[in-house]
């Protein structure tokens, strides 16, 4: 009745109100980046003075999960709010999806730009996409009105003139690197000019929260970098104490920053939610052209805390309840959250593995999620719920193990305790072991067979 009173007396508040319940949403998605690469989650010798005030305004979340400890698999997870086992975006055998993959995120998937984009928004993604290089698995193919990146990392098609091995991420030239620059499903430049690619993606979300700022929008910008090859641009060259690695993250650090001043430059921050955070741990093999998972164990390929843990930060001045969280969310709540925060409908004809965390996020109640498994290609290698974490295989990342080391009674660590996974509990508490594998195997259960599209060739 009183929005029907609304509509009659007055078309104006109308407008207002609509985009008050339809907040804009922006994601900011790093690759590779660490949980301890940040100056505000403990890193010494980064600068990173914008993500910190964001922090410091917003909720800096310590326990943030993706689903998955390398890209594709992590991505499909974020975009679905599924684990990836469910639309076949994991492989044992092979990791990621490469630019010989045939495969890609199915259109039978529903993606967070879907989602909103069926309930009025304009959605774009920037950088990254990693879903399918194929015109049918594009973000364009996948409810995004715009694409602007490099559909892959930006490693991937190293040309036979680069110097071999790791060599040629010692002194990386953009020209070792046949990665295309699309726009939306052309390419404009190849090989990409990586050396501006963080400024140049910057420079069009810039542009697209000004072009749109009169409707709801959604922006997914997922950076290429700190990924390797390292590669920044003039102005970053030589700024940070810990070299090559931190002015790359100084220059993301400024990014952010030039998004969080334009949105309050054009009146925007108090109906604006950015999220901020990255698709897997640090590529520790790369030493110090990798990052660093802080107190956390391992990295990227590993599904110990410092392979799936992310530096998260949620900003929305006047709405998010600034503070740091310590309880458990995941890359998988942000489709039912952004839809429950816009009166969007999530998809209710399949398994969702999100949770709603606006009654964190706005300081009403705790984070619903109680529970993470810990995806190795297809395989669940662990399990937290609470603060107990089991291990029932482990892998370290890419070198040195060629099996993973099968455990049982599995390895059990208490996360609040021993963040870092140092003090195997497992002698101490076999009724938790035996509750742990008992939500492993109902969740194993879940599973469907799909057919699998990162070994499509
Ligand atoms: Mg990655």
């Amino acid at each position: 009745m009183l929005r029907l009173l609304t509509v009659l007396c007055c078309a104006a508040p109308l407008v207002w109100a609509a985009d008050a319940t339809r907040p804009n949403i922006v994601v900011v998605f790093c690759d590779d980046l660490g949980y301890g690469d940040l100056g505000c989650f403990g890193h010494p010798s980064i600068a990173t003075p914008n993500l910190d005030q964001m922090a410091a305004e917003g909720q800096k979340w310590t326990e943030f999960y993706v689903a998955a400890c390398v890209c594709t698999p992590s991505r499909a997870a974020l975009q679905t709010g599924r684990y990836p086992i469910r639309n076949g975006m994991c492989s044992s055998k092979r990791r990621v999806l490469f630019p010989d993959s045939k495969g890609g995120l199915p259109a039978s998937e529903v993606t967070i730009a879907e989602v909103l984009k069926s309930n009025g928004y304009a959605t774009h993604a920037i950088g990254k996409w990693h879903l399918g290089h194929l015109p049918q698995y594009l973000p364009t193919s996948h409810g995004y009105d715009s694409y602007f990146g490099i559909p892959y990392s930006n490693d991937m098609d190293a040309l036979a003139s680069a110097p071999k091995g790791r060599a040629k991420f010692n002194d990386p030239k953009p020209e070792y690197f046949n990665v295309p620059l699309m726009r939306d499903e052309k390419i404009v430049e190849r090989p990409a000019n990586q050396h501006t690619i963080t400024k140049r993606f910057t420079q069009e979300a810039v542009r697209l929260i000004r072009q749109e700022k009169g409707n709801p929008f959604f922006i997914y910008l997922a950076h290429n970098l700190p990924h390797v090859p390292l590669f920044v641009s003039e102005n970053f060259t030589d700024v940070s104490h810990r070299g090559l690695y931190g002015d790359v993250i100084e220059e993301i650090d400024w990014s952010v920053g030039q998004i969080l001043s334009t949105l309050r430059a054009e009146g925007l921050e108090e109906n604006t939610l950015v999220v901020f955070t990255s698709d897997n741990g640090p590529w520790r093999v790369f030493r110090q052209q990798g990052g660093s998972s802080g107190l956390l164990r391992d990295g990227k390929g590993s599904t110990w805390e410092g392979g799936m843990r992310e530096p998260t930060i949620f900003w929305w001045p006047g709405k998010v309840k600034p503070g740091v969280v310590m309880d458990m969310g995941s890359t998988l709540d942000l489709l039912p959250t952004f839809a429950s925060i816009s009166g969007s409908k999530a998809p209710a004809d399949r398994t969702m593995d999100g949770y709603d965390l606006s009654p964190r996020l706005f300081g009403s109640g705790p984070s619903p999620r109680t529970e993470m498994y810990y995806y190795h290609g297809e395989e669940c290698y662990a399990v937290r719920s609470g603060a107990f974490k089991a291990h029932f295989q482990t892998k370290t990342s890419y070198v040195g193990q060629k099996q993973a080391e099968v455990h049982d009674p599995p390895l059990l660590y208490h996360l609040g305790h021993d963040p870092g996974e140092e003090y195997n509990v497992a002698a101490h508490h076999a009724d938790v072991i035996e509750r742990l594998r008992g939500l492993k195997k109902r969740h194993e259960e879940s599973v469907e067979a799909v057919e699998n599209q990162l070994i499509r060739r």
